[in-house]
């Protein structure tokens, strides 16, 4: 067979383990893998010193386009993807709030799906919403779609995507079971944190210390038990997003003989911790919020032995003037992340074969893109060589989002992102995104 790329010699990174390997890529898929590739290709690159990952598929991100005419420049699919890409990433899941129309029926699907054509710089799979309000226009988004459907346990921040009591969750993954959709839920219990911060508002506080008392641990694990009770009665598959203690996910590790559960959880949970989130102040706010020392310890024990099932960043941009409130909870909260994620991870000391599941293959399989996810022959061919010699501080120059304001900034992140591959292209190289955006959508096939 013909072969329009070669890599020789990288280190190339799979779940089953680390090996040197030459990759031969043909219309843009893995056509090749083994210890020598013998002729010749269109292109060649040397990876020999480099580590080459599977292409991150950001299962959890908000690049809020369009923004209709209230959100613009809160990120943008154009900004979002290039920092994926420069991140090592080559495919995201964009979520159906924060964008403006949000993502709750056909018409909202169809203006996320213009807004990403032609300026994604990586292939895309777009999630559809659960609320109370478009139980109805759950088939129409699965017809067009989606990856699944997320719903808000507790408070959304945004008036158009109302939380789902629990008979409209019950309700819902009723429905997404039938379609064959996965439900993706934010767990906190809303009774506890909206009572618990009326209590905080009643006695005027306003810092991040009164903050985090507005959102304990118990509130995720309560709302996380209550989902995967509702998805065991309904026979939905149930996946519970950032996770951001080893408890909640104890609890989904525990669940998973009785019901079809899976969990993520992001690198700021794993790398950063509630003192930090003092410390950095408005570009760590988050929800559920940054934990203490052992919560993380125990996430990363979760993370490294196989009771995290998935890694997104939840890259949640904002612009700087809802960031500047002196009352925390006033600040809007959200991390922008989307370009670290994979730095993150191995600067925690994550085993690289076990990152490769958590940000690729696992991601593939659960959402049921059976092209993508590894590095393998009949693979889509998306790769990223990572120089992991190098140790250095990020810094905001080097961040392609749209506000390069991310709490990592600063912070010294082991390996640099020497390339990107998409599909067998190059889309970024040495600090620079390249070509043309070649992002196509993706729909789900089998689970
Ligand atoms: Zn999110």
């Amino acid at each position: 067979m013909a072969l329009d790329l070669i890599i020789r010699g990288g280190k190339v990174v799979r779940g089953s383990g680390v090996e040197e390997l030459s990759i031969g890529v043909a219309e843009g898929e893995v056509a090749e893998l083994g210890a020598e590739i013998s002729g010749g290709a269109v292109e060649e690159i040397e990876a020999r010193g480099l580590h080459i990952f599977p292409g991150v598929i950001d299962s959890h991100v908000h690049f809020n386009d369009p923004g209709g005419g209230e959100r613009d420049d809160w990120e943008g699919v154009a900004t979002g993807s290039a920092a994926l890409v420069a991140g090592g990433g080559t495919c995201f899941f964009d979520m159906p709030l924060n964008a403006l129309p949000p993502t709750l029926d056909g018409a909202g699907f169809d203006a996320k799906l213009a807004a990403c054509r032609g300026a994604a710089r990586a292939d895309f799979a777009l999630w559809g919403g659960l609320t109370p309000l478009n139980l109805d226009r759950m088939e129409e988004l699965a017809e067009r779609g989606v990856v699944g459907f997320k719903a808000f346990m507790a408070n959304s921040g945004v008036p158009e995507f109302v939380a789902c009591d629990d008979l409209s969750l019950f309700r819902g993954m009723e429905i997404a079971a039938r379609l064959g959709l996965p439900v993706a839920v934010h767990a906190e219990s809303e009774s506890l944190t909206a009572a618990l911060t009326a209590e905080a508002r009643r006695a005027s506080a306003k810092g991040v210390e009164d903050y985090l008392r507005t959102r304990p641990v118990v509130a995720e694990l309560e709302a996380i038990t209550r989902a995967v009770l509702l998805a065991e009665e309904t026979r939905c598959a149930l996946h519970i997003v950032h996770v951001s203690t080893g408890q909640g996910v104890e609890i989904v590790r525990r669940s998973r003989g009785r019901c079809d559960v899976t969990c993520e959880t992001c690198p700021h949970y794993l790398m950063l911790l509630d003192e930090d989130m003092k410390r950095i102040g408005a570009l760590a706010k988050c929800a559920p919020p940054l934990r203490g020392r052992k919560e993380a310890s125990e996430l990363r024990v979760q993370a490294s032995h196989g009771g995290v099932d998935v890694i997104g960043s939840d890259h949640s941009p904002a612009p700087a003037r809802l960031k500047e409130s002196g009352d925390f909870f006033e600040v809007w909260g959200g991390v922008a992340g989307v370009q670290a994620t994979l730095r993150a991870l191995l600067t925690i000391g994550l085993p690289m074969a076990r990152i490769a599941e958590l940000v690729s293959e696992n991601v593939a399989r659960r959402f049921g893109l059976p092209g993508k996810g590894g590095i393998e022959v009949g693979k889509n061919a998306d790769f990223v060589l990572m120089d992991l010699g190098v140790e250095e501080m990020v810094t905001r120059e080097e961040l392609l989002d749209r506000h390069r304001a991310s709490p990592y900034v600063g912070r010294k992140l082991k390996g640099r992102v020497r390339r990107t591959i998409l599909r067998g292209r190059t889309v970024f190289l040495d600090g620079a995104v390249v070509g043309a955006p070649l992002g196509q959508f993706l729909r789900p096939g089998a689970r």
